[in-house]
């Protein structure tokens, strides 16, 4: 080197190692020089070199075309040099001492910043293997020896601006990504003809996936909605690619931990020019707190602050949403009106925050004394559901939907009086309180949420002047209603002990030979307070209060003592036939029962049949299939009684042990007037002989009734036609008779 290149590098040297700034001349484009891309801040190259003639000859050339200059005697240097220059361009030579441009281009992209920056390699024209390795580790670009200035130069501004471009571009994507994450925003795109979905980073992430973004089977997408609103959802797509239409939705998306999200999700198709739908673009946004924040607001809105029960507003949307629901099914519901009683007492004496406290706990039992799980051990009956709500002050509703009797309201106020009579422990202090509560029952009383509460609010109003502390129903006949079936209730306990029951007995006779073939037990209660009370009345209280078991059983074994002693007055022998009602029937003692009764009696199980209702066997259960086949083993006749009045279905029938087919009276009772009786009736027998069953006529009256029975080869009957159900001793009578003639 001789003394001019060395003064050279001196030169290079002092204004390089990355202290060019824009002060110095060099670092402007010359005034007379062709502008071929119009002046902005200059340019900063990095030149990496380690021939200092090069370099200063570079160094010079390109500070002449506008560029700011930093050089780097090799791949070290070079390395620390891009941190603090932070070029916009990096011409690199391949070939170097300490470390050659190849590695240092490898780990100058590993750098912060050093992702996007274009990097020129400087190689000896022919090295195919250096340009190579280079592309390889992330060079933009290569120029060969000798170094074109003036196309070099060109070059560079071009590749700057480019990597300027690309820069800007992955600045905008991270802050895109970066709103997207703050947003809770991520967007997606459907291909429908690769089934694959793109999703960005944050919609990944919304939808649980291990990998953030990039493209995906859409079926894979499609396994993190959640199973109830999948296909809903698949449908919406669709529609989006077949007709175009676009949505906008809420659903749930199940993450993989089990918990669930809550996301806005909305989509357009995009079409080609062959009018296909070439993309669905979509996106979806965590809104789970938000709906937790609008589930949270409803929740205030509708719930009393104080108990946390509903209040008026959401009772009265309940109320009509039951009533509606009763209407539609004819069903009945009611809705209790309860008021403390004195309650300005307690707030008077031991002020508003006792008060507060006494209503807390009042709201405390109250539901727990409709609670369904207690009143299903508890023997009950009424509504499947029921929501107790606090309209404010003392004053607290209870909303019973789908009783099946008038009685089952009264008897949850009665339950309720009761559990407010107990005494309530207030800190220190014993508290009694009482309650009037007021009944209405829909839609007998009303079709209309404000006239209901009206209706429930006189009735209050008239407990409390019936002395307080006891609940009234807002119609007087159903009051008088609910009363009578308690007191039956009442009647029936004491009934049992005071043998107030017995039994009639029905023949039924062969249509054919006119001879009679068996007998029904039909029980009858003499009450002495209450007089005859038909068994329409009394057997479906006995059912609800579950006073029919013990009575079911006396039934049983007095019918069974009876029918023993018929056969010996009869020349064949001599069926008698039970009811049985539900209760009895799905109770697991029963083949027990049955078994031990014909044993102490001495009754040949043959001689009993047991009649069951069409709803009791019909409940397509593997219970009742089982305990119909255990009293068919046992040798008794089985029969389904008033059948056509439920919803039989013939392939089931088929598959039960029955015997015979008792069909209702009401089909025989407008026999012959009424044609489609006729048909039903026909129908039924017909039936009853393709299954090979028996077929029974109940509530045969006229002899009309009786030739069209004979005529659709029906095989028996019984009915006031032939004899009313008569006493054991009028029967008896009547065996004697039939026999001797
Ligand atoms: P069911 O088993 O269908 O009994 C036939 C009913 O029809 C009896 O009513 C009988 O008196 C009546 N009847 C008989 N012939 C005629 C007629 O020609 N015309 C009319 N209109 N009616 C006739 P009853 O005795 O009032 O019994 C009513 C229902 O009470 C019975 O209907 C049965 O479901 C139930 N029942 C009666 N006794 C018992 C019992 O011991 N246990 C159970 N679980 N239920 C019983
Ligand atoms: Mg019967
Ligand atoms: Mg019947």
């Amino acid at each position: 080197m001789d003394e001019t290149e060395k003064r050279a590098l001196d030169k290079t040297r002092k204004t390089s190692k990355c202290s060019s700034s824009e002060s110095d001349s060099l670092c402007h484009g010359q005034p007379d020089e062709p502008v071929l891309f119009p002046r902005e801040a200059p340019s900063r190259v990095l030149i990496v070199e380690d021939d200092p003639m090069t370099r200063l000859i570079m160094q010079e050339k390109l500070r002449q075309a506008n560029f700011m200059v930093c050089e780097a005697e090799d791949g070290l240097a070079a390395l620390s040099a891009f941190q603090d220059f932070s070029p916009d361009i990096v011409l690199m030579d391949v070939l170097m001492p300490r470390m050659d441009g190849i590695t240092t281009c490898s780990h100058l992209r590993k750098l912060p910043g050093g992702k996007n920056v274009p990097v020129i390699m400087i190689t000896g024209l022919g090295d195919l293997d250096s340009i190579r390795s280079a592309y390889e580790v992330g060079a933009t670009d290569f120029i060969t020896k000798p170094i074109q200035w003036l196309i070099l130069e060109q070059r560079l501004h071009y590749m700057v601006r480019a990597g300027r471009i690309t820069r800007e571009l992955a600045r905008s994507e991270m802050r895109l990504t970066e709103a997207q994450r703050i947003a809770r925003l991520g967007n997606w795109e459907w291909d429908p003809y690769e089934n694959l979905v793109f999703c960005s980073q944050e919609a990944g992430r919304i939808y649980g996936l291990e990998a953030l973004a990039g493209f995906l089977p859409a079926g894979e997408l499609l396994r993190c909605i959640h199973p109830e609103d999948r296909d809903w959802l698949e449908g919406l797509l669709n529609a989006v690619k077949d007709e175009g239409k676009s949505f906008s939705v809420d659903h749930r998306i199940l993450l993989p931990d089990g918990s669930q999200k809550v996301v806005h999700n909305q989509a357009e198709g995009f079409r080609a020019r062959d009018g296909r739908c070439a993309r669905v673009r979509g996106t979806i946004q965590d809104v789970t707190e938000r709906k937790h924040a609008e589930e949270k607001i409803l929740y205030l809105a509708h719930h009393d602050t104080l108990t946390g029960l509903p209040n008026r507003l959401l009772l009265k949307e309940q109320l009509a949403q039951t009533l509606a629901r009763a209407k539609r099914f004819e069903t009945m519901g009611a809705l209790l009106f309860i008021d403390l009683d004195c309650f300005k007492r307690i707030n008077d004496t031991l002020g508003h925050d006792m008060g507060d406290r006494l209503l807390q706990h009042v709201a405390e039992r109250v539901t727990l004394s409709v609670r369904k799980g207690d009143s299903v051990s508890r023997g009950f009956a009424e509504g499947e559901d029921s929501t107790v709500a606090r309209l404010g002050g003392d004053e607290f509703t209870v909303l019973l939907s789908d009783i099946r009797h008038v009685e089952d309201a009264g008897r949850v106020a009665r339950r309720i009086l009761d559990a407010l009579a107990r005494p309530f422990h207030l800190e220190l202090s014993e508290v009694f309180i009482g309650a009037s509560i007021g009944i209405t029952v829909f839609p007998h009383d009303g079709e209309d949420v404000d006239i209901l509460l009206r209706n429930a609010d006189t009735a209050m109003y008239h407990a409390k002047d019936q002395g307080r502390n006891n609940y009234q129903f807002y119609t007087r006949s159903l009051h008088d209603r609910a009363l009578y079936q308690l007191s039956l209730e009442n009647a029936m306990r004491r009934a049992l002990e005071k043998d107030e029951f017995f039994l009639c007995y029905q023949p039924q006779w062969d249509i054919s030979t006119g001879e009679i073939v068996g007998v029904e037990a039909l029980m009858r209660w003499h009450s002495e307070e209450m007089g005859p009370i038909p068994p329409s009345d009394f057997i479906p209280v006995a059912e609800e209060s579950g006073l029919i078991m013990p009575m079911g059983e006396w039934v049983l074994r007095e019918a069974c003592r009876e029918c023993r002693s018929w056969q010996n007055l009869w020349h064949k022998p001599l069926r008698v036939s039970v009811n049985l009602s539900r209760r009895q029937f799905k109770s697991d003692r029963l083949p027990e029962t049955v078994g031990s009764v014909l044993e102490e009696v001495g009754l040949d199980p043959t001689l009993l049949e047991l009649e069951l209702t069409e709803s009791v066997v019909m409940d397509h259960t593997e219970e009742t299939l089982s305990m119909l086949k255990k009293l068919k083993s046992m040798g008794i006749t089985l029969s389904i009684d008033d059948f056509g009045t439920g919803y039989s279905s013939l392939s089931y029938l088929k598959s039960l042990p029955i015997d015979i087919l008792k069909i209702d009276g009401s089909f025989v009772r407008d026999i012959p007037s009424s044609e489609n009786d006729m048909a039903i009736t026909s129908a039924i027998i017909a039936m009853a002989r393709s299954l090979k069953l028996c077929s029974v006529a109940e509530g045969v009256e006229t002899d009309e009734q009786l030739d069209f029975l004979r005529k659709c080869q029906c095989i028996a009957m019984q009915g006031f036609l032939c004899c009313p159900p008569v006493s054991g001793e009028k029967l008896r009578d009547l065996l004697q008779k039939h026999r001797k003639s």
